[in-house]
C-alpha cells in the first residue's frame, strides 16, 4: 500500500521513501540515465535495434517513465525500447495515478501507463506502448522469483532500486547480484543510488567492476557498474525485413500484427477468400480466463495471455457493444467439481480486478438473473466478435493480405524461406505458421501432436426475460448477453473431427448444457426448437496436453498453434512470443514458460482439451 510523507510516496512497510525528496525526477536522470549512459548508447542504436533495460522494483514506474522519455528524446526512428521490471507490492490504479501526478511532464507517458495497468495480472506482464516502439514486461512476483526467468544475457543495463539495502535486504541478496550478472552480458552496465558496502561486494563477486562517483541531493555517493567477462554474450538478432505469415484466424492476424509493430513488411497468407474464415470466424467470441488454482504452466500462460489480450484489445477494438463488451464473465460453481475447484481459488489472494469468489446472491445481482450457483467473477471478461478483431489487427500499412491462397509446401531458401501452392511462391527471410490443424499437411509438421477439434455454437433468438442476462455465464458450455436479438451459445467438443458443417445434434448438445448447468436461464430462453437455430461450426487445434504450440521449429520457421478454444487471449501473446524471438529481443514471457510451450513434437494421451 502506499502511504504519503511530506508530499511524496513513502512505504510505512518498508520505513523508506519510494525516490529523492529533493527531486525524483532529477534523482532517476542522474542515477540510473546518466550512470548508464543511456542518452549516449540510445542515440548510438541503429534501425531495427533495441535496447533492453532491466530495473529491480518498479514502484511508482517513475525510472519507466523517464527512461522512455530520455528515449523518445535522442533514439532514431525505428529502433525500440524493452523494459523488464519487478515489482512484488504493486500499487493499486488510483495510488499510480496519485504518484505520477507529481509529475506534469511526463504525463503522455503516465496516461499511457495508466492506460495498460489496470490490466496488470500476478506474474509477468507484457504491455506494448507508442506503437510498439517501447514494451514494458513487468513480473509481479517476488524478485527472487522473477529474476532467474530472465533470458540469459538479455539485459544491456540495470536500475538497482530496492527499498534501501538495510531496510530491503532481499533485493541485494547475493542470490539476486548473481543472477542479475546471469541475465547480462559482457558491456552490460548497472547504477543503483546506494553504495553500501555488502552491495559492492556482491556485485564484484558476481563479476561486475564497481566504481563509486558523485551522488544525487543529500547523498554523497551512488555506484556504476561494467560486467567485463559473462558467461553468455549478447543474445540479440537483427530484425528481419520481411516475414510471411500462413493462416488468417486470430493467431496469424495477432503475429502479423506484433512483427509490423516492429517494422517488418508482413506477407500475411490464407487460404479461404476473407481472414476468419474458420476457428475465429464466430459472430461473438467469449473472453473466459479458465485458469486452475494451482500453479500449472498452462495456467500461469493462460494467466499472462489474459492481462496481455486485454491491454491489446484496448488498443486495437472499442468497447462499443457492437464490436466488444466488457460485461464481466461468471464462471459458475454448477458441480461439485467445478465448486470444489472454485473453492481453492478463495483461498487465494487474487487482485479484484481479476477476478472474484462470489455467492449465488451476488452471481444472481451481477447477472441481472436468479443464479442458483455462486462461482468466480471475472470483471474484464466479456465478449468479442473475432472476425473484427482479425480485421484490426491486421489494419496496418506494414501487413499486405493474400487471400485464398493455400499454401502447400514450405521450403528454404539461400535467403529465408518461401510458402508455395497452386500458382504462387511468395517468399520473405523468416516464416510463421498459424494454420491449426491445417500445419499437419506441410512436411515440417507431419510429426506434431496436432489435434483437429470441431466446435458449434448456436444462436438462440432471446426473450424479454432472457434479454435481462448482463453478463456471460460459463460452466459446461457458455451463454453471452443478448447482442442484436441473439444469444450465442456455445461450444460443443468434438475431437478428431475436420468438419465444419451445421448440425442439430450440436445444437441440441449446447442446449441441454444450459438446461443442466444454468436452468434459469434456460428457463428464461423459453421453447427452444434445435431445428430452427441458426449458428457455425469451425475447427480449432490443440494438443494432447491443451498446450499451444509457440516459439521457432528450426531457424527462421516459427509457430503460433493449438490455441484450442483460448485462441482469443493467447494468440496476442504467441504473437509477441514469436516476434520478439525473431528479433532477438526480451521475451514477454518468464523461460519456463516458453520451454513449456517450445515447439517440439509432442506425443502423449489426448483429452484435458480445453479445461
Ligand atoms: N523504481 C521505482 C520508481 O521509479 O518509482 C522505485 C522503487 S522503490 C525504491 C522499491 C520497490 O521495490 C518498491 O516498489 C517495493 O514494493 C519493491 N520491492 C521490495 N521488495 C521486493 C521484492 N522482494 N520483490 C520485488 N519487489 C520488491
Amino acid at each position: 500500500m502506499l502511504d504519503w510523507k511530506d508530499g511524496q510516496p513513502f512505504s510505512n512497510r518498508f520505513g523508506d521513501v519510494y525516490f529523492s525528496t529533493d527531486s525524483g525526477q532529477e534523482e532517476t536522470r542522474h542515477v540510473f540515465l546518466q550512470g548508464n549512459r543511456l542518452a549516449e548508447r540510445y542515440a548510438a542504436l541503429s534501425e531495427g535495434e533495441s535496447i533492453c533495460i532491466g530495473e529491480t522494483g518498479f514502484g511508482t514506474g517513475l525510472n519507466f517513465l523517464c527512461a522512455w522519455q530520455l528515449f523518445e528524446q535522442v533514439a532514431p526512428q525505428g529502433a525500440s525500447l524493452d523494459f523488464f521490471s519487478i515489482e512484488k507490492f504493486p500499487l493499486n490504479n488510483d495510488e499510480l495515478r496519485g504518484a505520477l501526478a507529481l509529475w506534469p511532464e511526463l504525463h503522455m507517458q503516465a496516461e499511457a501507463l495508466l492506460a495498460c495497468w489496470h490490466r496488470r495480472v500476478p506474474g509477468w506482464n507484457r504491455w506494448s506502448i507508442a506503437g510498439g516502439r517501447v514494451r514494458l514486461t513487468l513480473a509481479i512476483c517476488d524478485v527472487a522469483h522473477a529474476l532467474p526467468e530472465l533470458l540469459a544475457g538479455c539485459a544491456d543495463a540495470w536500475f538497482l532500486d530496492g527499498f534501501s539495502p538495510a531496510k530491503n535486504p532481499d533485493m541485494w541478496s547475493e542470490t539476486v547480484l548473481a543472477n542479475i550478472a546471469r541475465a547480462s552480458h559482457e558491456g552490460t552496465t548497472l547504477a543503483s543510488y546506494t553504495s553500501a558496502g555488502w552491495v559492492r561486494r556482491g556485485l564484484l563477486q558476481a563479476g561486475f567492476a564497481v566504481d563509486r562517483v558523485a551522488g544525487f541531493g543529500r547523498k554523497r555517493e551512488m555506484i556504476r557498474g561494467q560486467l567485463n567477462a559473462a558467461a553468455v554474450s549478447r543474445p540479440r538478432g537483427k530484425t528481419p525485413r520481411t516475414a510471411l505469415v500462413i493462416g488468417g484466424g486470430i493467431a496469424g492476424c495477432a503475429a502479423a500484427h506484433a512483427l509490423a509493430q516492429r517494422d517488418i513488411d508482413v506477407i500475411l497468407i490464407e487460404r479461404a477468400p476473407q481472414l476468419a474464415a474458420a476457428a475465429s470466424g464466430n459472430p461473438r467470441g467469449i473472453l473466459h480466463a479458465r485458469f486452475g488454482a494451482s500453479d500449472n504452466p498452462l495456467h500461469r500462460f493462460v494467466l499472462a495471455a489474459y492481462g496481455h489480450a486485454l491491454a491489446l484489445l484496448d488498443e486495437v477494438v472499442p468497447v462499443d457493444g457492437a464490436m466488444r463488451a466488457e460485461c464481466g464473465l461468471l464462471q459458475l460453481a454448477a458441480t461439485d467439481a467445478e465448486a470444489k475447484r472454485i473453492g481453492r481459488f478463495s483461498a487465494q489472494e487474487w487482485p479484484a480486478h481479476v477476478l472474484q469468489t462470489v455467492d449465488a446472491a451476488r452471481a444472481t445481482e451481477l447477472a441481472g438473473m436468479t443464479m442458483l450457483h455462486g462461482g468466480l467473477w471475472f470483471p474484464a471478461g466479456g465478449w468479442v466478435v473475432p472476425p473484427q478483431v482479425c480485421a484490426r489487427l491486421t489494419d496496418h500499412p506494414r501487413i499486405t493480405q493474400r487471400l485464398a491462397c493455400e499454401v502447400t509446401s514450405l521450403e528454404r531458401t539461400g535467403s529465408g524461406w518461401c510458402a508455395s501452392g497452386e500458382g504462387f511462391v511468395i517468399e520473405a527471410e523468416q516464416m510463421v505458421v498459424c494454420c491449426g490443424h491445417l500445419a499437419k499437411n506441410l512436411s515440417q509438421f507431419k510429426a506434431f501432436a496436432l489435434q483437429a477439434v470441431r466446435g458449434q455454437i448456436s444462436e438462440i433468438p432471446a426473450t424479454a426475460a432472457s434479454e435481462k442476462l448482463k453478463s456471460v455465464l460459463c460452466a459446461e458450455g457458455y451463454c453471452a448477453p443478448a447482442a442484436a436479438g441473439r444469444h450465442v451459445v456455445g461450444a460443443t467438443t468434438t475431437f478428431d473431427d475436420a468438419e465444419a458443417d451445421l448440425r442439430d445434434a450440436d445444437h441440441m448438445d449446447n442446449i441441454s448444457k444450459l438446461k443442466v448447468f444454468m436452468p434459469t436461464l434456460y428457463q428464461a430462453l423459453g421453447t427452444v426448437d434445435a431445428a430452427q437455430l441458426s449458428g457455425r461450426a469451425g475447427v480449432r487445434c490443440s494438443t494432447p496436453g491443451a498446450t499451444p504450440l509457440v516459439g521457432e521449429v528450426e531457424s527462421g520457421l516459427y509457430c503460433s498453434l493449438a490455441h484450442g478454444t483460448r485462441g482469443l487471449l493467447t494468440a496476442g501473446i504467441s504473437g509477441e512470443v514469436v516476434a520478439a524471438a525473431m528479433c532477438g529481443q526480451l521475451p514477454p514471457l518468464p523461460q519456463s514458460l516458453l520451454e513449456a510451450l517450445a515447439p517440439l513434437p509432442r506425443t502423449g494421451n489426448k483429452g484435458q482439451y480445453a479445461a
